[in-house]
């Protein structure tokens, strides 16, 4: 089976964007780079030839800031099947209070968030794996 795909919003200038694409980048780079990759999103909304190639019709994940889900709509858009649309608001409830940093760096906590944002999306892509065994 090909790798997951799991992609995060864009979120320039928010925490929240940057807690989405360091997450997703320490599941695909870290936790599950056999299992699963990641692609620019800019690539997915303009359509770059090879990227929505590479989803078209395949499981996605995706990880956005804020409800606006800017990459799930463009995912799908594209045609990626997204399995499972996650936006980081949804954690928050246990980390109120923490400072997470800006939208260019991360505190201790924000790592930590980050962290967890990324054991939620490597236990999805395993699952996602062992469904299609
Ligand atoms: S989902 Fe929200 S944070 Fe992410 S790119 Fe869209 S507007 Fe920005």
């Amino acid at each position: 089976m090909s790798k997951i795909k799991v992609i995060p919003c864009s979120g320039i200038g928010k925490v929240l964007g940057l807690l989405a694409r360091e997450s997703v980048l320490m599941v695909t780079q870290e936790k599950c780079p056999n299992e699963s990759e990641t692609l620019c999103l800019a690539h997915v909304v303009t359509g770059d030839d090879e990227v929505v190639a590479k989803i078209k019709g395949q499981p996605c994940i995706t990880m956005d800031g804020c409800p606006k889900y800017c990459a799930k709509k463009s995912v799908e858009a594209a045609g990626g099947e997204v399995d499972h649309s996650y936006k980081v608001p949804d954690f928050m409830k246990p980390h109120r209070g923490e400072e997470h940093g800006t939208g260019t760096y991360l505190t201790a906590d924000g790592w930590k968030f980050a962290e967890e944002l990324s054991d939620i999306l490597a236990k999805t892509v395993i699952e996602m794996q062992e469904e299609v065994r």
